[in-house]
């Protein structure tokens, strides 16, 4: 692992997914885990590390393969591990998984270049040519999508590729009849090759010509669309069509476009918008958006109207949170599929999502289009129907500015829908079964989001689904760095230049004191981050903050000032103390008196007297905290 970590170069890697420039010994460019106008994103390539001071992202080659490309640790070692020629050993149980594997993906690989060669060149894939010439899509797009063309006959694939049959079978490429005779699971239908995130392929979608489905005698019939069946190499819940394609412009502007299927895929890319994904024949859920998670912030749903009023609220809103994602909704006229509009207005398809709706927002929306807003009575029914709709968002200030919105439309006062809401909200949450004890409205009438404690005495906010990156940047200039910081810094770049100069005592910051004692105690930074990583994952990140942070200050002055503000500490402790004891008063005084001639002398023109008091100083500090254990 150490050796996969080493010869990888980190600064090539990560420019595969960002444009890095040098600036002095760090790389720093966009960052590939948030949206951003100026470059936060940090690279020290000596140590492998990298650190975003906009969204506090930090890890090294094997944590940004993980991410960027969605795989475990183990896959992720192994990617780097093949980039840069290392053999590793991995355990028995790995490798019997990848023996199995690979031949499955060669047969899929194998499957996909023979379909698309039958639809680029082959007599009888005219039909297929002709019908996705009627859809739009010159030879750029089928050689883009690798579009391909399954011929009718029953074992074209599998005479082909010449597999076991238990390849063919565990591939989904083929199966074997009841007769022993080997078959090809599609026949006859235009295919969509579906790849994972890396870009390799694992599995096929194929659909039926239109002139089929109402095709009378002999020709076996199907559903429009026939998609491989989940198998080792492909599981539908976690898989996105397109994913491999849209991953750099879904990274670059931190928005992923889901629609239906693979054409609506399609016709995105076709009119400018090469950030869509579909799910394939299975709902939105859970594991897409553990994928779409890690690379974007943004995830608006290009569905038919209705079938987007239709998705589930509570599990959109579960997403939100969970996966730090926002959800919103390109309404696509009722009935209108992204293909047509892609062809026949492009422009409305780049507005439908360029005009994305929050989630919550264009459910309210659909509601108070479909009542009667001309009436008294319509109007507080829309109300009602509208409110029950905002009950539904986990987030109690969220709420409150929708039913300002409901108010406001349907002329009704605030206040007097805020009861009818706390009402339904209280219902919902009676309903649930986890309800314990609730907590009390606040001043305001309102019901924020709570979560009482057993003894229901405390409320803890829940989490909003807030998320860092999205502020203003702390880090270059905002934030106040203090001398601590400065003095890691050295520690970490110019070690030998600070490390006899410094006590753990002289840390204010309980966690710039853990980064120190830990960097002394260790052997260089990454043995460091490594015993910090599990107990003070905050102090790891402080650590590879550092690697690609130059020390702005020189030791001396690092030191001063940490000495100085440690020393003026200890002299108020001790006034106290001698405020306390009249006995120790003569001796408190004398100390006093020697530390303010000392702390006089640092900030004298005489450097090295500076330097000699610093040491005096540094050396009562320590007997100090000896004294007090
Ligand atoms: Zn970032």
């Amino acid at each position: 692992m150490a050796r996969v970590r080493a010869a990888t170069d980190i600064v090539a890697l990560i420019g595969e997914h960002a444009a890095l420039k040098r600036q002095g010994t760090r790389w720093v460019g966009l960052c590939p885990f948030h949206q951003e106008k100026s470059p936060s994103f940090s690279v020290n390539a000596e140590e492998g590390l990298y650190y975003c001071f906009g969204c506090q992202r930090s890890g090294d080659a094997i944590s940004f393969v993980r991410d960027v490309e969605h795989v475990d640790f183990v896959e992720a070692v192994r990617r780097l591990a093949d980039r840069c020629g290392v053999t590793i050993t991995e355990d028995a149980a790995v490798t019997a998984e990848r023996q199995r594997r690979t031949p499955l993906y060669d047969a899929m690989t194998k499957a996909v270049d023979f379909y698309h060669q039958r639809l680029l060149a082959a007599p009888d894939g005219g039909p297929a040519r002709d019908y996705l010439r009627s859809r739009g899509y010159d030879g750029d797009v089928v050689r883009a999508f690798k579009l391909g063309w399954a011929p009718e006959g029953w074992d074209a694939l599998a005479s082909h590729l010449k597999v076991s049959e238990k390849v063919l079978t565990d591939s989904g490429l083929g199966f074997v009849n009841r007769r022993g005779r080997r078959q090809d699971a599609f026949r006859g239908r235009v295919i969509f090759p579906i790849f994972d995130p890396s870009g390799k392929a694992i599995a096929l979608g194929g659909r039926i010509l239109p002139s089929r489905g109402d095709a009378a005698g002999g020709v076996p019939d199907g559903p429009k669309y026939k998609n491989s069946q989940d198998g080792p190499i492909y599981s539908k819940r976690r898989t996105l069509y397109g994913l491999n394609w849209a991953k750099t412009d879904v990274v670059a502007s931190g928005e992923v476009i889901v629609c239906e299927g693979y054409t609506d895929v399609i016709a995105f890319f076709t009119v400018g918008l090469p950030r869509a994904v579909a799910t394939c024949g299975t709902a939105l859920g859970e594991d897409h958006f553990r994928v779409l998670g890690n690379f974007a912030t943004r995830v608006v749903l290009a569905y038919d109207a209705d079938a987007a009023g239709e998705a589930g609220a509570t599990r959109v809103y579960e997403w939100e949170r969970h996966h730090s994602v926002d959800v919103a909704v390109a309404a696509l006229p009722a009935g209108s599929d992204p293909g047509d509009l892609a062809r026949t207005d492009p422009e409305a398809l780049r507005r439908a999502v360029a005009e994305a709706q929050p989630f919550l927002r264009f459910r309210i929306e659909r509601v108070l289009q479909a009542a009667d807003l001309r009436t008294n009575e319509g109007r507080a029914k829309a109300a009602e129907a509208a409110l029950a709709v905002v009950a539904d968002h986990p987030n109690g200030l969220v709420r409150d500015q929708y039913l300002m919105v409901v108010a406001d439309r349907c002329r009704l006062e605030a206040a007097t829908l805020r009861g009818l809401l706390d009402d339904l909200v209280r219902r919902a949450a009676a309903g649930a079964p986890t309800a314990g004890p609730r907590s009390r409205r606040d001043a305001s009438g309102r019901r924020p989001e709570m979560v009482a404690d057993s003894t229901g005495s405390r409320d803890v906010p829940a989490p909003t689904g807030a998320r860092p990156g999205h502020g203003p940047h702390p880090g270059h200039d905002g934030e106040s760095q203090g001398p601590g910081l400065e003095a890691l810094k050295l520690v970490v770049h110019q070690r030998e230049s600070v490390v006899d100069r410094l006590d753990a005592l002289l840390f204010y910051d309980s966690r710039q004191r853990i980064a120190f004692e830990t960097l002394i105690a260790a052997g260089d930074l990454h043995e460091a981050i490594h015993r910090v990583e599990d107990d003070s994952p905050e102090v790891a990140v402080l650590l590879r903050r550092l690697a690609v942070e130059e020390p702005a200050l020189g030791a001396d002055g690092v030191v001063m000032q940490l000495v100085r503000t440690a020393s003026r500490r200890a002299l108020a402790d001790l006034d106290a103390q001698g405020r306390l004891s009249p006995d120790a008063f003569a001796q408190v005084a004398r100390v006093t008196a020697q530390v303010h001639s000392d702390i006089e002398e640092l900030e004298s023109e005489d450097r090295d007297g500076a330097i000699k008091a610093a040491d005096r100083l540094l050396a009562w500090l320590v007997e100090r905290g000896e004294e007090s254990e």
